[in-house]
């Protein structure tokens, strides 16, 4: 059985680049750059000011007569000279001749003469041109997630355009006879499909596009044509199936289609009859039916996958060493425990989460992270520091 580190080297060997798209700025969002981004000009473009004010020579003292006005967005006619001062606005270019700005708050706020109280340093206040960016200065390289800060740094490189990361579209299927929607009458033995929901939203956090299939029974003959029909994505990821289960036909499916299998079975709980197959130049992704494995799988193998698709930087979730508040409990395998992490104090914690049943969708529900137990450690004291993968915000 391979252990989850060589699982994803072997997956991460197996996903190639996804195309690359030009979208408008706005579109940028959420998504993968594919482009390094240099600035075409200084920013900002001239010398401006950081404060409302008056524009002035350091070195002068005593009164200044004030011989006009520069607000921001405009750019000022006259030279301030000695012994006078420009009413300046926070943005305005710093008109030639000064050299500091005087805030308003040290100055009378003269009109006509204006008094500065305090002595102002050469350069004081002023933002120098190219403070932001410098011209030729690369701002943002491809692989970059774009977020809000980075929209901003695309716009102010006058980007109203940027290459992105096509969103890979993703089919999910679940299978299983039990399997009822959500919303329909639930008899004894049947069982909601909720794990259609939970990967769809994994898959859209990902950045990518979900494509969500009718629910897949369990026979050979269906589970063929579900996954035949679902490649038409670029990827194909289902749930349930790939147990030693007698009415478990993901496996035989996948070998029908002429797939090849990547692996099958990974030392972890929850989780461990993963299984990951090439067909037709498709990555199949079959993770187990139990809600829980379904997340745990699909964080440690899925996300990575879809973000090395992008071309993101950087594709494993980031892995942190945190403070238990309650004891841990590891199992012959690597374990993988649902843990809320949380502020207390300055200090970020691990708070397991009440329920740990793979089958039970609450033990998902307000957790961010998966604390990892060595296999063969029976228990970890609460107040030990353990490694936890980051699944969500905290
Ligand atoms: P399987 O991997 O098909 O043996 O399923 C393992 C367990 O997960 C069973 O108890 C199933 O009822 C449950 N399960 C399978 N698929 C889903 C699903 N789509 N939503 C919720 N539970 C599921
Ligand atoms: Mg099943």
């Amino acid at each position: 059985m391979l252990t989850v580190e060589e699982a994803q080297q072997a997956l991460l060997a197996e996903v190639s680049l996804i195309e690359s798209e030009e979208v408008a700025l706005t579109e940028t969002h959420g998504r993968i750059l594919r482009e390094d981004v240099v600035a075409a000009t200084d920013v900002p473009l001239a010398d401006n000011s950081a404060m409302d004010g008056y524009a002035i020579r350091a070195e002068d003292s005593g009164p200044r007569r004030v011989i006009g006005e520069v607000r921001a967005g405009s750019v000022a006619s006259m030279r301030v000279e000695a012994g006078t001062a420009m009413r300046i606005m926070t943005g305005a270019p710093v008109p030639e001749g000064a050299d500091a700005v005087a805030q308003i708050e040290i100055t009378d706020r003269g009109e006509d003469v204006v008094e500065i109280h305090e002595s102002v340093k050469r350069g004081a206040n002023i933002r120098r041109r190219g403070e932001d960016m410098r011209a030729g200065d690369l701002v943002l390289s491809s692989g970059t997630f774009i977020g809000p800060g980075e929209l901003g740094v695309l716009a102010t490189a006058r980007r109203a355009r940027a290459v992105v990361a096509r969103r890979p579209v993703v089919a999910v299927l679940s299978t299983g006879d039990e399997l009822v929607d959500a919303g329909e009458h639930v008899a004894a033995g049947r069982v909601v499909n909720s794990n259609v929901h939970t990967l769809s939203a994994l898959v859209r956090d990902c950045g990518a596009i979900a494509r969500p299939q009718s629910i897949v029974r369990d026979s050979r003959e269906a589970t063929i044509a579900a996954i035949e029909q679902a490649l038409a994505c670029d990827y194909v990821i289902s749930s349930g199936g790939v147990s030693v289960g007698a009415y478990d036909f993901v496996k035989d499916a996948l070998e029908a289609l002429g797939g090849e299998t990547k692996f099958w079975r990974v030392a972890m709980k929850p989780g461990k009859p993963v299984f990951l197959s090439r067909v037709r130049e498709r990555l199949f992704f079959g993770l187990p039916g139990n809600p829980v494995s379904c997340m745990v799988t699909f964080t440690l193998f899925v996300a990575p996958a879809l973000r090395k698709a992008m071309g993101a930087s950087g594709v494993l979730p980031p892995v942190v060493n945190l403070t238990t508040t309650a004891p841990l409990r590891g199992s012959e395998r690597r374990t993988y425990v649902r843990v809320r992490v949380f502020a207390r104090g300055g200090e970020l914690l691990a708070e397991p989460m009440r329920a740990q049943s793979s089958g039970a969708t609450t033990s998902m529900s307000g957790a961010n992270g998966l604390a990892v137990v060595q296999p063969g450690v029976r228990e970890i004291e609460a107040g030990t520091v353990v490694p936890v993968i980051l699944m969500g915000p905290i």
